[in-house]
């Protein structure tokens, strides 16, 4: 009889899109030291991938063979029990494979790279007689024992694709392939410098410096280094690094060189962290006022009874102040707590402000900084004395907390807690709440413009809600005044976008010695070209858009794949010299203040002038110390940021925000307006806001000049229960992509007949998405609106029959389905 049950086996997510876990046998040897949650190497097909094991168990699959496990890479675990919780969850319910989450969760670091490399068998005998020229041509490139990747060879032999002269040479049994796995996280290592051990003494100390005599400036490092390590002192010798040794002495490199080859210092390599980890002097917060004393206390009402809380609070009203008392109560609990904002508010300027209050337990998650440092922020967690408050944005959510407390998710609104592309197709926000749950926590959901189904959940009694309507020192929100541009245009006295009311205003503020914002939903010098002859504009050549000028690269770009092309002279198509800019973006706005305005020091906020984070933080420190009169960007402006001298902002056109073609428009247009105004105004002083636009009578516009939410919020809701959208119905968008446009339509119209006659008129489309090309894949959507009352379970599980059904069809073999779960 076999010994079968010996065997264990362990069920393992990859990053592959094909099962949700694959299984491996466990080598016996290894069998008591695997966990769930630690990280293995494991084969698939020729490749080796970084697994992570989802359960452990005695069942043999029973249509396949298993292979083992190559390796185990971890001690314990790195994920934790609540957070594979949590990965089911957003696998199931954002209808992605557990693949697809870790993908997302992990920073690359921790995720090993494979590369196929190519050696000689160790008996392969070369026969020559036996090869074809080019085989024999690989088996020299490869001889004395080097290794090539299947890249290299392509490079050395000059060929395309050499997998058929490999496949030949592994069946004669001449070379194998073994693999070599790149850890792409490498500690950080720093060379320090210490005292010979044999000279920790102090006669012999004395007759080194005699041998010195003639050496004066080792002598004077030396003492320098003597003094700086305390080395002879009785306090504790300090370790120094090279690097601190030299900068704090005016001597250099090759002064320490002939020390060390003296033998006299020697040279070590350390581990060092990239975290800034110095101590920190904290202080104690601010006090609460009464009004945020007020809803604190609430809010802790609220807590007794619910877990999520809606704190509906004007912008400065000190929400961020209410988050600091509540994570301090949290942290005296001894539990942690996760402090959620989207990409564009994370700034510097928070950052700090929380290190002076909570020091070293406050860790920074931010997408801009480099992948090492994340991957120590994640070792740092699995520590048992970690962080114990973590500032970041929406991926942060997946981060190996222990214990979470309270989550908070400032500026709930926001679409950017939305994970469009790849999957998982996340809301972090939701997600919160749900991985709260998981731990037992509490979720505080902070805004000065809720979000319809967040305000919505709070009237239903679903969350607590808290409100705080006036601002600290009780500043006056600003004036918003909405400029007529249509009738200025009639009447030839705009300059450019600028209305002579806006003009006026800037030139005033100006020599108040105040600041100005200026507010462009969109970047770029212009956002297209148009020949004023044929009317030709170039677009994309991967996708359905028109491409972007970006005049300070002399380029065209699209937006979507980066492709780029130089602006050119005469209209590609009929040859007319006459190729204008059409639009305006944020790039053409600053030439244009700064011919209108040329004493001004202007700047400006986009995603092309922030691409790293110190760039990022310039901008904002520049405009804080006033070294900027006015700034100009994009949405980037609008949040978290809080400016003491700002007096003005300029919303240059409303109109392109309130004729986007999309049932959220008007919400997101009110609350943009509503963020960027609340930039401005100080102490003692109300701000004013200028608002262009065509239609100064529009409802939204009325509605943010009044300060209004309660009657946006209930015209927005008449109008998604009259169209069926949320809260009242969940929408589900299906993608389907394929090269071939034919194949896709038909692929897609067969498959809303399928939805059909499962859920009848809750089936729309297929229509286009607002781009249909974007890298050469074609895209239609299906858009399905089911009662929210009805099992969402259910519904999902019935889309996806249909969608294996379809693509189970031969013609269909490279179709793409995927699901958008609550779409935004
Ligand atoms: P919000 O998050 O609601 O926009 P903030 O918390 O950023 O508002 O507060 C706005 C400004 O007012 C900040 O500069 C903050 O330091 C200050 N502030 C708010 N509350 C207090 C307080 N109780 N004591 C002192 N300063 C406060
Ligand atoms: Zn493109």
């Amino acid at each position: 009889m076999e010994l079968a049950d010996n065997k264990k086996y362990a069920d393992i997510i990859l990053p592959l899109p094909l099962a949700n876990v694959f299984t491996y046998e466990i080598p016996i040897n290894q069998q008591a030291s695997l966990k769930k949650g630690m990280r293995v190497m494991v084969p698939v097909q020729k490749k080796i991938y970084t697994g992570i094991v989802y359960s452990i168990h005695l069942i043999k699959p029973e249509n396949y063979e298993t292979k083992e496990i190559i390796s185990i890479l971890d001690a314990y675990p790195i994920i934790r029990r609540p957070q594979m919780r949590f990965w089911e969850w957003v696998s199931n319910y954002y209808q992605c494979y557990l693949g697809d989450v870790y993908k997302a969760a992990l920073p690359s670091g921790l995720k090993l790279e494979s590369e196929t490399q190519i050696t000689i068998k160790d008996d392969f005998e070369d026969d020559a007689s036996a090869l074809t020229p080019r085989e024999q041509e690989l088996i020299l490139k490869l001889s004395g024992g080097k290794s090539l990747s299947i890249k290299d060879i392509e490079k050395e032999l000059g060929i395309k694709n050499p997998l058929p002269i490999l496949k030949r040479l592994l069946e004669k049994e001449a070379i194998i392939i073994k693999e070599k796995i790149i850890e792409s996280y490498k500690p950080k290592l720093e060379e320090f410098v210490r005292l010979n051990t044999n000279l920790r003494d102090e006669e012999r100390i004395k007759s080194v410096f005699d041998q010195l005599k003639k050496a004066k400036k080792q002598a004077d490092l030396l003492l320098h280094y003597l003094d700086y390590s305390k080395a002879f002192t009785s306090e504790k010798t300090v370790e120094i690094s090279k690097k601190t040794l030299l900068e704090s002495s005016n001597f250099g490199n090759t002064i320490l060189k002939g020390l060390i080859e003296k033998g006299i210092l020697e040279s070590y390599k350390k581990e060092v962290g990239r975290l800034d980890l110095s101590v920190i002097e904290t202080q104690t917060r601010h006090k609460l006022n009464q009004f945020q004393e007020k809803a604190y206390g609430e809010i802790l009402n609220h807590f007794r009874e619910r877990s999520t809380v809606l704190l509906h609070g004007v912008t400065s009203s000190g929400k961020t102040e209410i988050y600091i008392k509540l994570i301090e109560e949290t942290l005296k609990s001894g539990r942690q707590v996760l402090y959620l904002l989207p990409e564009i508010a994370l700034t510097s300027q928070l950052t700090t402000r929380l290190k002076k209050v909570f020091g070293n337990k406050l860790g920074v998650y931010h997408s801009k900084f480099p992948d090492a440092e994340r991957v120590e922020i994640w070792n740092n967690l699995l520590k048992d004395k970690g962080y114990q408050v973590i500032i970041g944005v929406r991926s942060s959510i997946f981060l190996p907390f222990k214990d979470l407390g309270l989550i908070i998710v400032d500026e709930e609104h926001e679409n950017t807690y939305k994970q469009y592309d790849p999957a998982p197709r996340y809301n972090a926000r939701n997600a919160a709440i749900v991985l709260s749950s998981m731990h037992g926590g509490k979720v505080i959901l902070g805004s000065a413009t809720p979000s319809i189904e967040s305000y919505n959940n709070a009237l239903s009694g679903k969350f607590g809600l808290v409100e705080l309507m006036q601002r600290h020192e009780e500043i006056a929100l600003p004036e918003i005044i909405a400029v007529d541009i249509k009738e200025f245009r009639r009447k030839k006295q705009m300059k450019s976008l600028f209305s002579p009311v806006l003009l006026e205003k800037m030139e005033q503020t100006l020599n108040n010695n105040e600041q100005i914002i200026l507010f462009q939903n969109r970047r770029g010098f212009a956002p297209f070209i148009e020949c004023t002859s044929c009317g030709y504009v170039p677009k994309c050549k991967n996708c359905d858009v028109s491409l972007t000028v970006h005049k300070a690269f002399r380029a065209l770009t699209c937006h979507y794949c980066g492709y780029t092309e130089p602006i050119p002279n005469q209209c590609p198509k009929c040859g007319h010299e006459h190729i204008d800019s059409k639009g305006f973006g944020t790039e053409r706005i600053e030439d244009e203040i700064q011919a209108l305005f040329p004493e001004a020091r202007v700047a400006r906020m986009d995603l092309d002038t922030t691409r790293t984070k110190t760039a990022y933080e310039k901008i904002i420190d520049d405009f804080d110390q006033q070294r900027v009169d006015i700034l100009i960007g994009t949405q980037m402006i609008s949040k978290g940021l809080d400016f003491a001298h700002v007096s003005l902002v300029g919303i240059l056109n409303a109109d392109n925000m309130l004729n986007f073609p999309d049932f959220r428009a008007h919400e997101r247009a009110f609350q943009l307006i509503a963020q960027v105004s609340g930039r401005a105004g100080r102490k003692n002083k109300q701000g004013t806001v200028i608002l262009q636009t065509s239609n100064p009578k529009h409802t939204i516009i009325k509605q943010v000049i009044e300060n209004d939410y309660k009657s946006m919020f209930k015209l927005q809701m008449e109008e998604r229960h009259a169209f069926k959208y949320p809260p009242y119905y969940r929408l589900i968008y299906i993608h389907l992509k394929h090269r071939d446009i034919q194949i896709l339509n038909k692929a897609a119209n067969e498959m809303a007949i399928k939805l059909r006659t499962v859920f009848g008129y809750r089936v729309l489309g297929p229509d286009n998405p607002p781009i249909t090309r974007i890298q050469n894949l074609c895209i239609k959507r299906i858009m399905m609106k089911i009662e929210a009352e009805a099992s969402n379970e259910e519904a999902k599980n019935l889309i996806q029959k249909v969608s294996d059904e379809i693509r189970s069809l031969d013609l269909y073999k490279s179709l793409q389905i995927h699901l958008d779960v609550d779409p935004m």
